[in-house]
């Protein structure tokens, strides 16, 4: 073929032609026909437990949230049509932004399309021409993509790193406003920032901070808030961004922050203003979502439980995980290789797990992971089936002995 503007993309589609050559199922190409529950799908026929979704929670068949959602479908009407600013605010979007200032004990919430935007929408803006944000290397792709769509100076710090973060804030002019973008849980590996010491080091130097708790929303801290509520620091985060893609069960993001200027945000923000708003069933399904998840005491409980079971127990049979200890519902085993990586997954899949591969350059390091994210639904049936499926395809891909 002549080359053209896809000639770039020739040594991926290699790679995958590679893959599919070698008769594995391809892991970015899995269809759910059925879902049955938080943790239960037909795949291809097969009843299947569910094992990296991020249903964290297990929110998307709560009756209540349904119920919801079902009314708001009723009553409004399928979509909006149009942007925050204009035609798309609806009693739900107000309502969603209410039960967020209440879950997070703020005075502003900024509703999102999804997380995605979320991060994207606060970052370009926050951050414009001669500002400084200093960000943690493993950051999520939306957070870089935020920072590639603003004007700021854009400096990285190395993972967890609170040396380097000290050192690279040191060498900003003292003058410059900053914003220091950390996340409470990574959600590559499952580990969670050292934000304590992060958050000393940040405000040393004048800088203001973010953090993104979408993998800790609803489990960690007495309300649910996130690590950094878990660790004491509500009066020292400026602003938190979050997702109703994990732990809420529908989608959308948002920010929330007790900033007094904080709702300009919403007359400057492209990725706010330039797309339509989400449905009002979906808001309205957050909106119940999000005030049941803050008294979800059960759920958290239950929900540490099984990611304390299955660390334990893939951690016995010899896997190497992503973190020592049990650090958030995220649980990476890792592996030398993609071969090794997609013929384990597809092992797991055969006998009713699917769990989600991922690769580089999502990953860092290079990393090959067969990424676990557990729910609160799993029930003690479903941790011992999925750490025997675990065993058996360890053994026969040879990842463990
Ligand atoms: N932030 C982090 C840390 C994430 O992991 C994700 C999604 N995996 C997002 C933001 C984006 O969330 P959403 O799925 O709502 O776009």
């Amino acid at each position: 073929m002549k080359p053209d503007l896809f000639s770039k993309f020739d040594p991926l589609i290699a790679e995958r032609e590679a893959l599919a050559a070698t008769g594995v199922r391809d892991p970015f190409g899995i269809v759910m026909d059925e879902i049955k529950s938080p943790t239960v799908a037909i795949i291809r026929g097969k009843e299947t437990i569910l094992v990296g979704t991020y249903n964290y929670m297990g929110m998307t068949f709560d009756p209540d949230v349904i119920e919801a959602a079902k009314t708001a479908l009723d009553e409004f009407g399928t979509g909006t049509n149009g942007s925050r600013v204009l035609n798309g605010t609806y009693k739900d979007h107000h309502d969603v932004e209410e039960a967020l200032k209440e879950f997070y004990g703020t005075k502003h919430a900024m509703v999102f399309s999804t997380g995605y935007q979320a991060n994207l929408g606060f970052v370009s803006a926050i951050a414009g021409r001669g500002d400084y944000i200093i960000l943690d290397a493993d950051s999520h792709a939306s957070i870089y993509d935020g920072c590639a769509m603003g004007n700021a100076e854009v400096v990285r710090f190395r993972h967890n790193n609170v040396e380097d973060l000290d050192k690279r804030l040191g060498r900003i002019p003292a003058e410059a406003h900053k914003l220091v973008i950390l996340e409470g849980v990574y959600s590559m590996v499952g580990d969670i920032a050292p934000l304590v010491e992060m958050v000393a080091v940040a405000k040393k130097h004048g800088a203001m901070i973010m953090s993104d708790e979408a993998h800790s929303m609803g489990f960690y801290g007495p309300n649910g808030r996130g690590v950094y509520e878990e660790l004491g620091l509500e009066d020292d985060i400026d602003f938190v961004v979050g997702t109703f893609s994990k732990s809420v069960g529908t989608v959308g993001g948002f920010v929330v922050s007790n900033h007094p200027k904080f709702e300009v945000l919403r007359f400057v923000s492209r990725p706010y203003i330039f797309t339509a708003s989400l449905p009002p069933s979906v808001v309205a399904a957050a909106a119940a979502s999000i005030r049941k998840l803050r008294f979800a005491h059960n759920k958290r409980a239950h929900l540490w439980e099984n990611t304390r079971a299955v660390h334990a127990g893939l951690r016995e049979m010899g896997y190497t995980l992503g973190t020592e200890t049990p650090q958030s519902a995220i649980i990476a085993v890792m592996l030398p290789d993609q071969q090794q990586a997609v013929v384990t997954w597809e092992a797991l899949l055969n006998a009713g797990v699917y769990v989600n591969v991922a690769r580089p350059p999502a990953t860092p390091n290079g990393m090959f992971l067969l990424r676990c994210s557990l729910s609160a639904e799993h029930t003690p049936e479903q941790i011992k089936a999925i750490l025997a499926a675990f065993k058996a395809a360890g053994q026969a891909s040879g990842a463990i002995s």
